[in-house]
């Protein structure tokens, strides 16, 4: 099949190569990549695969641009980042459909995170003039403390395909503000947003060799040397706990600086006091955004037994009239899956709990034809001991299960080695403050279904990882902290 002209047009937008101290190069080895359009299958490009020796390369230019870089006047490093929003805000539609040709989800969404990608580059414009040290008379009057606060240096980034732009901005951006300088290595599913925004940040006047990216479909092999590699000061990496573990124990051989957000558990709290069609609303953002696959995706729902019948029924009238099909077409919800393994994955957790018991009021099968397609679908009966209870879906499925209490409702909420993120539904105040604070997530969205906010501490505790995205934490990641002993001659 071929690619329509408009379509043709984007991809045909975007550089295919490795940026290297600000030059566009072929990959060293003379291999490529080929990227997929999950809705049909098909390879959309090819672009280069880095090797090690790019990667080093790579390592080389951003560890030369470091030492000017964090020397740069702040408002210029946030005009940078400030031109570089302008740019991706005035083409977001072009933008957008390219993020659906890799990625999948439906155009509409691609704008949303298009958005709100392109929203921690202007959010870190602004507080890069606000990075500050301190003075302070020590206890005893003698002699003066001077606080710095400095670019910790060049960085490692390891992004997913969920969101192949905003996984990348929140880093990309608060680590400009600061004056560190990075290499980048996006999904091998998804590369071309990346490549996008890197063209985009180069043209907004980012001096070369700030920023390095390289696409690779070996990621271990081109990474690990980078992880070993003195010349690196921090690692950030955004993607599975699994893989965030390895990567830890890699990092720990040179103490790397590190930040991980890593998978998630979401549990979603619906207590009998709630307004119930607030909550499937809710509900409907919470799982569906994405397609399910995002880290902050509802992964279970446990409402009062009192009102959990009517919300799943509404909750399956919602969800089954989601329009499924290839992001580009009009009307599209819920596009396809990443690829077959991982639509291979949420149909055997779906098949785990229907043969412990669990009836599908909506959905639960695999849809056929050419892409990844699932339908989406409401488990209600669903037995504790079912798999896609305690492990992450990342797909359009919904497992509602009934609790008894609000002690019951938190006994469910923690019961995960994941603390991302959780939902909650009431209108009692008193208890909303108890729940809010019992819960062991890093977020809380309390009568709404999405956190995400480019003005907000992004990130989780226990295995969904630490350190924060965004908000005025997210630059804490790229500072170091110096002290100036100081006697007055
Ligand atoms: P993944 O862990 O398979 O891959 C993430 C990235 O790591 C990719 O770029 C991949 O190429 C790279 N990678 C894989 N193995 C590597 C290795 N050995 N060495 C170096 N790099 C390696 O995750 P994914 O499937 O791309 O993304 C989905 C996961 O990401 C989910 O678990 C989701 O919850 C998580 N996620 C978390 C957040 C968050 O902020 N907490 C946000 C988005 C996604």
């Amino acid at each position: 099949m071929s690619i329509p002209t408009s379509e043709q047009k984007v991809i045909d937008a975007v550089p295919k190569q490795l940026l290297i101290g600000g030059e566009w190069h072929d990959g060293g080895g003379g291999e490529t990549l080929a990227v997929e359009d999950p809705s049909t299958g098909e390879t959309l490009v090819e672009i280069a695969d880095a090797t090690p020796a790019d990667g080093d390369a790579a390592l080389s230019a951003a560890t030369e641009a470091q030492f000017a870089w964090g020397d740069h006047p702040p408002r210029e490093r946030g005009e940078i980042l400030r031109r570089a929003w302008q740019e991706i805000s005035d083409r977001a539609d072009e933008l957008a459909l390219l993020m659906t040709l890799e990625m999948g989800k439906s155009v509409a969404e691609s704008k949303a995170e298009v958005t709100y990608g392109a929203e921690f580059l202007r959010w870190f414009s602004e507080e890069a003039v606000r990075i500050a040290g301190r003075y302070a008379i020590p206890p005893n009057g003698q002699g003066r403390m001077l606080v710095m606060r400095q670019p910790v240096g060049p960085c490692l980034f390891i992004t997913p395909w969920n969101f192949p732009l905003a996984m990348g901005t929140r880093k990309i951006a608060p680590a400009i503000a600061a004056g560190c300088t990075m290499v980048v290595k996006p999904a091998q599913q998804t590369p071309l947003s990346m490549l996008a925004l890197a063209d985009i940040l180069q043209r907004a006047g980012l001096p070369d060799g700030v920023l390095n990216i390289l696409t690779a479909k070996s990621s271990g092999k081109l990474m690990g040397p980078l992880i070993a590699d003195r010349r690196a000061r921090k690692l950030s990496f955004t993607g599975s706990t699994e893989v965030g573990r390895e990567l830890m124990k890699q990092a720990s051989e040179q103490l790397l600086r590190v930040s991980m957000e890593l998978g998630g558990n979401a549990p979603f709290l619906v207590f009998d006091d709630a307004d119930i069609d607030a909550a499937v609303e809710g509900a409907v953002l919470a799982k569906m955004r994405n397609v399910g696959e995002a880290c902050t995706a509802a992964n279970r729902f446990h409402v009062a037994t009192g009102v959990a019948e009517e919300f799943t029924q509404k909750l399956a009238a919602r969800i089954g009239a989601m329009k499924v099909g290839r992001g580009t077409e009009d009307g599209v919800e819920v596009g396809p899956l990443i690829d077959n393994d991982q639509r291979g994955k949420v149909d055997e957790l779906v098949t785990d709990a229907v043969g412990r018991g669990a009836e599908a009021v909506v959905g639960g099968a695999v849809v056929d034809g050419p892409g990844y397609f699932y339908e989406p679908t409401v488990l209600a009966n669903v037995s504790a001991e079912s798999r896609l209870l305690s492990e992450e879906i990342f797909g359009p499925v919904a497992p509602v299960v009934g609790f008894s209490d609000e002690e019951e409702a938190l006994d469910w909420a923690n019961r995960t080695e994941y603390g991302l993120v959780a939902y909650v539904y009431t209108r009692d105040l008193g208890r909303a403050f108890r729940v809010c604070e019992r819960l062991e997530t890093g977020m809380v969205g309390l009568n709404q279904g999405m956190v995400s906010n480019a003005a907000a501490p992004f990130g989780g505790v226990k295995q969904s990882g630490f350190g924060r995205e965004g908000g005025v934490e997210g630059i804490e990641e790229y500072v170091e902290t110096k002290y100036v002993a100081m006697t007055l001659p």
